[in-house]
């Protein structure tokens, strides 16, 4: 909302807007499309005028608009296919997770394997040493 520049009230509505193009200043590039809006404090009566928005327009030749355009949809191509090479990157680094969780768990079960075949081998001395307290026992009865 601009402000009346004769009494500082905010304005809220221009009573007309119209465009302007406004031509290039030394040193800038292209044109300006200015919106203007023009007000009229209700308060004081002064009408002032609001740039409400702008644009700016490039002229460019259309041979060098055409290499932008072949240029910008090379590169998107270019993009799509980084993009199902770096999806199919992580399609393998799931699988080579899950192989690796497959191996992580196989030599979990070779290493409870030999804890049992040690264990097994424990219980057979354990069964020799009671079989030969028993003889002994027997011998002292
Ligand atoms: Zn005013």
């Amino acid at each position: 909302m601009p402000n009346c520049p004769n009494c500082g009230n905010k304005e809220a509505l221009p009573t007309r807007t119209f465009n302007v193009i406004v031509e290039p200043s030394k040193g800038e590039r292209g044109m300006a499309e200015r919106r203007v809006g023009m007000y009229t404090c209700s308060k004081c009566g002064t009408k002032f005028p609001t740039v409400i928005s702008k644009q700016r327009y490039l002229i460019v030749a259309e041979e060098q608009l055409k290499a932008i355009q072949d240029e910008l949809s090379s590169v998107k191509k270019g993009n799509e296919e980084l993009t199902a090479k770096v999806q199919g990157m992580a399609e393998q680094q799931r699988e080579m997770e899950t192989s690796m969780d497959k191996a992580a768990k196989e030599n979990d079960m070779k290493r409870l394997q030999e804890k049992l075949a040690e264990l097994e081998e424990f219980v057979g001395y354990l069964r020799k040493e009671k079989g030969e307290l028993e003889q002994k026992a027997s011998r002292l009865r």
